[in-house]
């Protein structure tokens, strides 16, 4: 009898700390500067920015917790000054996740704008599968936004990382 209530009290916890598996990502909405065609590159980072370098890596999977390969990521963001580019396709670009439904994108963190908090723009689209269109967003920024859209971030050395899990359907 005490080993069950271990057991009970004892499983749920263990999964914290991580969104769980299964756990669909919410979509946000698009914005109007989504621009389709943004190039398949690894990284949208600027070596003259005065913007933080950042990292942005983490998984996508399936609502049955599959690692999803060949999913694509394609992201959108402001420069430095808080804008976009709509002529051309800086700070736009598309990555691809590995077997392992692993992506990683290398940029430069974007500023809040237009009494926006920061974000990053992104449509992630499984083979076959419909495109979700969200934004995410950074820890104690954004009182307003979603939750499950803010990413989790670490500081190594001078470059950000931030780690995000997608949930597709
Ligand atoms: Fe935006």
């Amino acid at each position: 009898m005490k080993a069950a209530v271990v057991f009970f009290l004892v499983v749920p916890f263990a999964a914290l700390g991580q969104p769980p598996c299964g756990a669909l990502t919410p979509s946000d909405i698009e914005g109007p500067y989504y621009k389709a065609g943004a190039p398949l590159r690894a990284s949208l980072a600027e070596a003259g920015s005065k913007a933080e370098k950042l990292v942005l890596a983490g998984t996508v999977r399936s609502a049955d917790c599959k690692s999803l390969a060949g999913v694509t990521l394609d992201f959108w963001q402001a420069d430095e000054n808080g804008e976009y580019d709509n002529r051309g396709y800086r700070y736009r670009g598309v990555v691809k996740t590995d077997e392992q439904g692993r992506y990683r994108l290398e940029t430069n963190l974007p500023p809040p704008y237009m009494g926006r908090p920061r974000h990053i723009h992104v449509k992630v689209q499984r083979p076959g599968g419909q495109a979700l269109t969200t934004q995410l967003y950074f820890p104690g920024e954004s009182r307003s936004e979603n939750a499950a859209l803010v990413v989790k971030v670490e500081r190594q050395g001078g470059v950000r990382s931030a780690t995000f899990d997608f949930g597709l359907p």
